[in-house]
């Protein structure tokens, strides 16, 4: 479903990802850990083209991000087409960002309203579905500044969702919560999880990644230091790097 193949990524001489290459199978769930710096949003934003590698390729369900490919030969697309291709990704920041002046419903709607040109009844209902889905029917009216931040960041997942992404990509969604917040994101999370959906999760929390994700990553220094299952990488690293690593954070 994704494959990254040598993702290159300098900001002047900071070499921030170096030869970063990584296959995620349709289903299956990724977590990255790693020092704080090491590369891992650069890795994210790169997967959806908000950055632009300067070396490298990626494949999302055989579609090279940001190129369009004729023969051998890579021509970048335009911004429009780029646009279309993200639609299929979704992506959860640590920040909600909802848009403050519509309710959570409106939230959702926004995105396939204008984007797919959807049926007006249609999108409703899934919108409502996917309300249901993160357990917040009972706020469809509500505005986020009237929602906690642990129910504006499933409202942020429900709108990922609506616009039916192949592949949901998340940068620490619960590192901006209160600690009583966390578990119902990651809830909502380890449901999409079992439903099938294909996700690729930064993160710091440890019980998500051992629990739910079939294969953790282990960055720093822009590169791929170890992965595995959660528990050879976690709790039973090969390298010094990522031993001193999960000794501080477990
Ligand atoms: P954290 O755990 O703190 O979120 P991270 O692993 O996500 O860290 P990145 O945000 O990918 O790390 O940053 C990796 C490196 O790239 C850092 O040294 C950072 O300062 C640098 N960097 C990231 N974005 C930019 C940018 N737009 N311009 C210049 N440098 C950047
Ligand atoms: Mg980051």
């Amino acid at each position: 479903m994704v494959s990254a193949q040598k993702v290159r990524k300098s900001f002047g001489k900071n070499v921030v990802l170096n030869d970063i290459s990584l296959e995620v199978e349709r289903g299956e769930v990724v977590c990255i850990l790693g020092p704080s710096g090491s590369g891992k949003s650069t890795f994210l934003r790169c997967i959806n083209h908000l950055e632009r590698p300067d070396g490298g390729r990626i494949v999302v369900d055989g579609e090279t991000i940001g190129y369009r490919q004729e023969g051998n030969v890579l021509h970048e697309l335009p911004e429009s087409a780029l646009t279309a291709q993200r639609r299929s990704i979704g992506m959860v920041f640590q920040r909600f960002n909802l848009f403050p002046h519509m309710t959570a419903l409106e939230n959702i709607t926004c995105g396939p309203l204008w984007v797919q040109r959807a049926k007006a009844a249609d999108v409703r209902r899934e919108a409502a579905e996917l309300l249901e889905l993160v357990g917040l029917e009972e706020k469809a009216d509500a505005y986020p500044g009237q929602l906690s931040g642990g129910q504006q960041q499933r409202v942020a997942i429900a709108r990922a969702l609506a616009l039916k992404p192949k592949l949901m990509l998340f940068d620490e969604p619960t590192s901006a919560l209160d600690p009583e917040l966390v578990g119902e994101v990651l809830a909502v999370m380890r449901r999409l999880a079992a439903e099938g959906m294909t996700m690729i999760v930064v993160t710091h929390e440890m019980g998500f990644a051992r629990e739910v994700s079939n294969r953790v990553i282990f960055m720093d220094g822009g590169e791929i230091v170890e992965q595995g299952p959660s528990h050879e990488v976690i709790d039973n690293p090969s390298t010094e790097r990522a031993r001193a690593f999960f000794a501080a954070v477990s």
